[in-house]
């Protein structure tokens, strides 16, 4: 492997759903539903593909698509986007990321990643080539610590990495920490790149996308997909929304690292994007319970758990139950117990920091979570 690579690991969520298999454990670790997603977009996926939409989509995405994600950013954010210049449609929302850091990253820049984060942000910026400085996120509340950003934030630094509703916290980002961190972008020179995925699922508090605060939309880039809210992690369908001057630089590398998405898929999107308000609100609210009867459960297994405003995911303090460390603990749960849930030391740069931690889902039917929280309370 490259040297670029080298210190990376199988993933965390490809090592853990492989435990789940092998020893039949309910997988509350991986991030993906147990549920389909909703038949007017499968509709739409079969239509496209019997109209013989089955050909190399245009580079940066099929006009219909680029269109729904603009009208949907302006329904979302109060954001006029030209959807001809300032849209890319990519394959998930990794694949945004990982083309806006090689797109608009030059080896030896700084980026700033809050941690814990999700595990593809530190192995794309290497692959860049980019200098990696973290800033801890600590419970019980997840905060911006703004006296170490400021200090973290200098002429050097290039870029930021947010993620709101945050994964896998499930933090939202405050007005006042966004406007933080906008203000001293503004000041540095700083770019935003922003991972708004789990947008739909804020459920304490409204989201905020940064590129909508005074100054910044020029220098955001802004990356959301279909599958956390459309329940098809499967389909593999993202973009980036950004300025003109950075969405070159994420199509050149875009070009050349897919050349283009799916075809019939980015049509059912554009189906998707089109679903009606209360679809959005029914998906807020089966979550929002889904949320209830895992965070319940957890409190009366045990466990300390922290507050989540957002995303399907909540992260809890494993020690009450004496094992060393969160890869133990999270060893112990799959094979005695039967549960598993994802160790958050692979999010830290410095992994100590997350031993403490481990996340649990709540995008599963409820049986299921009932299922698994028993299980907790009878062998933990
Ligand atoms: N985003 C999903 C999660 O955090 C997992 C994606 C993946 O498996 N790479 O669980």
């Amino acid at each position: 492997v490259a040297k670029r690579l080298e210190k990376f690991k199988t993933t965390i969520f490809t090592q853990m759903s492989t435990l789940a298999l092998k020893h039949g454990a309910i997988n509350l670790g991986q991030g993906f539903p147990n549920f389909d997603g909703p038949d007017f977009v499968k509709e739409a996926a079969i239509q496209a593909i019997n109209d013989g939409k089955n050909q190399y989509a245009r580079g940066h995405g099929v006009p219909e698509l680029n269109s729904a994600i603009a009208a949907r950013f302006l329904e979302d954010s109060g954001l006029v986007v030209d959807p001809e210049k300032e849209v890319t449609v990519t394959s998930g929302c990794t694949e945004a990321i990982a083309a806006a850091m090689l797109g608009l990253i030059n080896p030896g820049d700084e980026v700033i990643l809050f941690a814990p984060f999700y595990d593809s942000y530190e192995a794309t910026l290497s692959m860049a080539g980019a200098k990696v400085k973290g800033i801890t996120l600590r419970p019980p509340d997840f905060s911006l610590p703004l006296e170490e950003l400021k200090a973290a934030v200098t002429s050097e630094t290039r870029a930021i990495l947010l993620n709101t509703p945050h994964n896998p916290t499930g933090k939202m980002f405050t007005r006042e920490e966004l406007e933080t961190i906008a203000r001293l972008c503004v000041e540095n020179d700083v770019l935003v790149f922003s991972d708004e995925v789990y947008d739909k699922l804020a459920f304490e508090m409204d989201h905020v996308s940064i590129a909508s605060l005074p100054g910044m939309y020029e220098r955001t880039v802004t990356m959301n997909s279909l599958g956390k809210t459309f329940s098809l992690t499967g389909w593999k369908i993202g973009w980036a929304i950004a300025p003109p001057h950075l969405t070159w630089g994420i199509r050149q590398a875009h070009s050349y690292l897919t050349f283009a998405t799916s075809t019939p898929m980015q049509y059912a999107a554009v189906a998707a994007l089109r679903a009606p308000e209360s679809y959005f609100r029914e998906l807020k609210r089966d979550y929002s319970a889904k949320k209830e009867i895992l965070v319940k459960g957890l409190k009366e297994v045990g466990f300390e758990v922290f507050p989540s405003s957002g995303t399907y995911f909540v992260v809890v303090d494993h020690t009450p139950f004496g094992l060393e460390n969160d890869v133990a603990f999270c060893e112990y749960l799959i094979k005695e117990v039967g549960v598993v849930a994802i160790p958050t030391s692979v999010f830290y740069l410095n992994p100590e920091e997350g031993k403490r931690l481990v996340r649990f889902t709540f995008c599963k039917d409820e049986e299921t979570l009932r299922s698994a929280v028993e299980r907790m309370k009878l062998k933990l």
